[in-house]
């Protein structure tokens, strides 16, 4: 009796395997029924028992370790994880990348009869109406396309040499940055940072004072941070998370520690707004210490900044706020540990090269809004360390977004919504031409309203002091473009308004947005048109879904898909850009995570042929998850991405596991996918290109330089008469194969006699 379905499916396999095949029953009268001296069922029984002469026997009772639990399945999250949920929210027409043929349009999948049964392929659509079909097995070679700008991803003609060379050209750009970001974290491992000690006493009581209780993400975040400070090496992470999710935290909880461990801290901030605010919110929070807070910052007049120089050269300020003025050479400190920084990117290239050399010497944290996507940060592991915050405080109310055509009436009650709680309004209006007219307009139509305007053509000083008499509220409405600080967080305005919501990309849409809502108030958002009848399509089905993504984490994580190409350039340098456009996000990636991994290796780096070619393999019987078994096309997918993917037996276990536990016994056709998928792990192993299996013949192609020993071969070619070589690598079998398991039970045999590892 196994513990359920999938296990009973790897139970009956583990059986065949060994020259046994067992029936299945499922109810007492199956049992009565079949006349057979052993049976598989399945239930949730731990034990077993003999009664009336019939034993029955549990899976663990016959295996010496305890059954993994089937539920449990994998824990951690990976790349490839991560890629099949991407497959997953594959829809028609949207572009993927085929490692082969470049970049087409995904137009479904199709059942189509090979002549030897039906296969299942993915439809490709590429240049010129050329269309391309994939078996499923070979889902591994495609990956979704994220580019600078989705909807007009450069198809590629089939057949023509332009992707080899977008491909080659990427590979070069791909092996210089891993060598940078190798070098780079070479330097820091020789060199000895401060390892940090502190009294957690001290640390647990400063902790005490946030009034939240923290989400997990961040309270991970906050433990990888104190883990770093505490070992000998320098820090280097990247805390990445939506505006709002409470990196600041983060940043208190780090400055505290290096403080509490003798040491001093810079915060450099990119604009001097956020300085100010972040200087306020460090000095409020450590107000309670014998701890120094200073500002450094335009805002400070020569004397306030004479004095904080002095401070730190002496060592009386603990805790400098400041912008890129700290990384002059007039500062001077007593005793640096740790350096915050705030919107990295942000910051001008001068300065970039300064954070640079300060990055193997002291501890730095960095923080950052962009989102890093998560398949990034696994593919560097180990070089550089990244916390990612992905939730929303709890509580926070997520931003009530209302889509309206644009009338003043819309905009009157809107504003005075706001204005009657005694809040503030953003009103977006990204046109500086007319933002005068619309000035008058709105002092028209709301009397009430105290407006100042904010536009990009107005100089740096100006701009601030407009942002500073916003946040000081002595105005109630700021009449914007979208160049007014993003980073600044002013906890008052909770609505925004948005001229022409229709002509902003998803991604700004939702950052847009985040400038409200930063306090526990509901905060509004309208995103007003001129009309359904006067907008695009796509348009429309931004605004649609920027409204549906209400939920802060979600929007979070979908957004990204705009951004990867931001993200990816924040970690690894703005010019990388270009190459990624080119080849698509996923496909840099793995580039990037192959080249990396064969550095640290000291092998040499072979991206022309990123990836193995798959072994092919034709049993000549269906191969596929019939649509009666799994009806839903997207879940087929993400199965046949995942077994595409899956590296070791186990691997491909789990998933005939899965797939029984969810949706019961598998099918023949189903059957023989797995099985396909296993043999292809052993041609990978021994150099197989090409297995073709009909009933009376079978022809096996090896790679040019096999893998296994060559005396394996003639030694079976010697005891079984029936085979014979066709030229250097290819093999005749004669042999009768009538059914599908004969077939496959003989290549297995086959396969095994080769290897010598003994995998079973
Ligand atoms: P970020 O720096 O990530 O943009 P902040 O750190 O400024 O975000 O946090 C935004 C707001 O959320 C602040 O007012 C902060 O006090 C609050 N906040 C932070 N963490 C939590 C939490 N765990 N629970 C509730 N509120 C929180």
């Amino acid at each position: 009796m196994a513990a359920s379905i999938g296990r009973r499916e790897t139970l009956a396999q583990l059986f065949e395997r060994n020259g046994l095949k067992l029936p299945y029953v499922d109810t007492f009268d199956e049992f009565i029924a079949v006349d057979a001296p052993a049976m598989l069922t399945y239930g949730p029984l731990t034990e077993g028992f003999t009664i009336e002469g019939v034993t029955v026997l549990t899976e663990s009772e016959l295996f010496a370790t305890p059954v993994r639990r089937s539920l449990r399945r994998r824990q951690k999250t990976t790349n490839v994880d991560l890629m099949i949920r991407d497959l997953a929210e594959l829809k028609i027409g949207d572009p993927v990348v085929h490692i082969k043929h470049g970049i087409g349009r995904y137009a479904g999948l199709e059942i189509i009869d090979t002549g030897y049964g039906q296969e299942e392929f993915l439809r490709l659509d590429y240049a010129k109406d050329a269309k391309l079909f994939v078996p499923v097995a070979q889902l591994q070679m495609i990956s979704r396309y994220s580019g600078s700008d989705a909807e007009h991803a450069p198809l590629h003609s089939l057949g023509k040499n332009d992707w080899e060379k977008a491909k080659k050209k990427a590979a070069e750009k791909v092996r210089d940055t891993a060598a940078e970001l190798l070098n780079l974290y070479a330097l820091r491992e020789k060199s000895v940072g401060h390892a940090f000690e502190f009294s957690r006493v001290d640390y647990d009581s400063f902790a005490e004072s946030f009034p939240f209780e923290e989400t997990p993400d961040q309270l991970a975040a906050i433990e990888a941070v104190l883990d770093d400070m505490k070992k000998d090496r320098p820090m280097d992470r990247l805390v990445c998370g939506d505006v709002g999710f409470g990196k600041t935290e983060v940043a208190l909880r780090a400055a505290f520690a290096a403080v509490a461990g003798g040491k001093q801290v810079a915060i450099l901030c990119p604009t001097t707004l956020l300085a100010e605010q972040h200087a306020h919110t460090f000095a409020d929070r450590f107000s309670a210490w014998p701890v120094t807070v200073s500002e450094l910052s335009r805002f400070r007049t020569a004397k306030q900044s004479k004095a904080v120089l002095e401070g730190l050269e002496n060592g009386t300020v603990d805790i400098v706020v400041g912008t890129h003025k700290l990384l002059t050479d007039k500062v001077k400190f007593a005793r640096l540990g740790l350096v915050i920084i705030d919107e990295e990117h942000r910051f001008g290239v001068r300065q970039k090269e300064l954070l640079k050399k300060l990055r193997a010497d002291v501890d730095v944290l960095t923080l950052t809004a962009t989102p890093i996507p998560r398949t990034l940060a696994m593919s560097l592991e180990g070089i550089r360390e990244f916390s990612i915050i992905a939730t929303a405080p709890e509580k926070r109310l997520s931003i009530k977004t209302i889509v309206r055509t644009e009338t003043p009436d819309v905009i009157r009650e809107a504003v005075m919504r706001e204005l009657k709680r005694g809040g503030q309004v953003y009103f977006l209006h990204n046109d500086v031409s007319t933002i005068e007219n619309r000035r008058e307009q709105l002092a028209q139509l709301i009397p009430e309203a105290r407006i100042i305007v904010g536009h990009g053509q107005m100089n740096e000083r100006e701009l601030e002091s407009v942002m500073r008499d916003f946040y000081q509220q002595r105005y109630n409405v700021l009449l914007c473009t979208t160049i007014i600080e993003t980073g600044i967080d002013v906890p008052t305005a909770n609505t925004i308004i948005m001229h022409r919501a229709d002509k902003f990309g998803l991604a700004q849409l939702h950052q847009l947005r985040g400038r409200v809502g930063r306090s526990h108030h509901q905060a509004y958002a309208y995103l007003l048109t001129p009309g359904k009848d006067a907008m695009t399509v796509n348009a429309e089905k931004r605004l649609e879904a920027i409204q549906n993504l209400e939920d802060l984490g979600s929007g979070f994580y979908l957004s990204m898909h705009d951004l990867e190409i931001r993200g990816a350039g924040e970690v690894l340098g703005e010019h990388q850009s270009g190459e990624i456009s080119a080849v698509g996000f996923d496909l840099y990636n793995q580039m990037l995570k192959r080249a990396v991994k064969s550095m640290r290796n000291h092998e040499t780096v072979d991206l022309d042929e990123p990836f193995e070619a798959m072994a092919e393999i034709n049993l000549h019987s269906p191969a596929l998850l019939p649509a009666k078994y799994i009806d839903d096309v997207q879940q087929r997918l993400s199965f046949y991405k995942e077994l595409a993917g899956c590296e070791t037996f186990n691997a491909i276990e789990s998933v005939r596991e899965a797939l029984g536990d969810r949706f019961g016994t598998l099918p023949e056709e189903a059957n023989t996918l797995i099985e396909t998928h296993r043999l292809r792990l052993y041609c990978q192993m021994l150099g197989i290109a090409r297995i073709e299996a009909a009933e009376e013949v079978i022809v096996i192609t090896f790679d040019a330089k096999p893998k296994f020993e060559p005396m394996r071969l003639i030694e079976l070619m010697q005891k079984s008469r029936n085979m014979r070589m066709l030229g250097p690598t290819k093999l005749k079998i004669e042999q009768k194969t009538p059914t599908i398991e004969s077939r496959l039970s003989y290549l297995r045999g086959f396969v095994k006699a080769l290897d010598s590892s003994k995998v079973t």
